[in-house]
């Protein structure tokens, strides 16, 4: 697919066999919420991660039991496997025996120069990755003194000093965030980290906190930097069950054009004075049917045949209501005409045979008269119940006032 916004050059990496920058497709990361050493536990939910869109996926190191957890998981893993690594950088070097595809250091946490190198050489050995996580929680204690608070410069600045670090210890397979929970001060960061290195960077807002509010803050800060082409890899740090935050980025990603749809995409009209049907009900109805196969298309339900059609036509298919009836149609073009309580039927069943025949088959076996029908329900509307959002009205008013200034 097409970047509608120029991306930025970064330098490339391989998290296990995910490239990540330099062009690379853009990937959804998360972290499970298990203990580590519960093997079975952590892999079911690196599973259901991996279903709901996440491609590389984190798990806490925090102890020798995790690091064995870890020695288990990683060869059944449907997707490589990164250690967060805090404090301890002998747990670094456990995670790499695990063989991990990657590691995930904090530099507020693991400071000792001596530390970061063994990591590093270690790293190098097995050609696996090291992300430097700067976290604006946890920032180096020195930092947070000369600067007085986690602003954009001091998170940058911890960035580079154990990338320094790395660099002297002959080490560049490096990946980069700077995470803050203050949105702004977030892109901020980010984009100042940008300007002074070209190794990829993941993107995320820390701490973000539960749906919706967290699901927000997430979208504000990484969709900002991606339709800037900063980003190569995201996480959306939610409270809540990571299969969401898996979700979220990946249709975070989707919205953005950034990656190819995987499922369905329900959309619908916000209804207005001219809806036929309750839309919030048959949307509902819909997204159950629909759903539940997570068809790869883009289906609309619209609240009337009088402009339906025309608002959804961008959608691979849709259905609209009017006078008792639903109009079902495909790219705008009404189809087929069905009674109203059997539109979600007609619906899932149309959707289906588009998804398996394609659009110019479907076109093809559209019922002839189904355009006209719809065209003289519409038209029958508006000759029944009259310009429902008093459009003429509303239009003289607004002349009115502005013709007044
Ligand atoms: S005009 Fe019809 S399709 Fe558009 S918002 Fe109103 S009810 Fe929905």
């Amino acid at each position: 697919m097409a970047d509608v916004f120029e991306r930025k050059q970064t330098r490339q990496i391989h998290v296990g066999g995910i490239p990540v920058g330099g062009g690379a497709p853009v990937t959804v990361q998360s972290m499970t919420t298990t203990k580590t050493a519960d093997v079975d536990g952590t892999l079911a939910q690196v599973y259901a991660l991996r279903g709901a869109g996440a491609d590389i996926v984190r798990i806490t190191c925090n102890d020798v039991a995790a690091a064995q957890g870890l020695a288990e998981i990683v060869p059944r893993s449907p997707v490589p496997i990164i250690a967060d690594i805090h404090f301890q950088y002998r747990l670094a070097l456990a995670a790499l025996e695990a063989g991990v595809a990657g590691l995930r250091l904090n530099p507020g946490n693991i400071r000792k120069p001596e530390h970061i190198k063994a990591v590093a050489v270690a790293a190098a050995e097995r050609k696996v990755p090291i992300r430097v996580g700067v976290n604006a929680g946890s920032l180096d204690k020195d930092l947070l003194a000369k600067y007085g608070a986690p602003v954009p410069q001091a998170l940058v600045e911890s960035a580079l000093h154990e990338i320094h670090l790395l660099e002297e210890a002959g080490f560049g397979d490096i990946k980069i965030s700077v995470k803050h929970s203050h949105v702004p001060s977030m892109v901020a960061s980010y984009r100042l980290l940008s300007e002074t290195v070209d190794y990829p960077l993941h993107l995320g807002v820390t701490e973000a906190g539960p749906p919706p509010a967290g699901l927000m803050k997430s979208v504000a800060g990484i969709a900002t930097l991606l339709l800037e082409g900063i980003g190569d890899t995201i996480r959306f740090s939610l409270t809540a069950d990571p299969v969401e935050e898996a979700e979220a980025g990946r249709r975070l990603l989707e919205q953005l054009g950034l990656r190819e749809r995987a499922g369905l995409d329900l959309i619908a009209c916000p209804s207005c004075g001219r809806a036929e049907v309750d839309v919030i009900t048959v949307v509902k109805e819909a997204q159950q049917v629909l759903e539940a196969e997570n068809l790869p298309i883009q289906v609309a339900v619209m609240g009337c045949v009088v402009n339906g059609p025309g608002e959804a036509r961008e959608a691979d298919i849709g259905i609209a209501a009017g006078r008792g009836k639903g109009h079902l149609f495909i790219k705008g073009q009404v189809v087929r005409v069905v009674k109203e309580d059997e539109m979600v039927a007609a619906l899932l069943d149309e959707a289906r045979k588009l998804v398996e025949e394609g659009v110019e088959a479907r076109l093809a076996a559209a019922d002839a008269a189904a355009g006209e029908i719809a065209a003289a329900t519409a038209a029958d509307l508006l000759a029944l119940r009259g310009d429902a959002n008093r459009t003429a009205e509303r239009r003289a008013a607004v002349a009115e006032v502005a013709g007044g200034e």
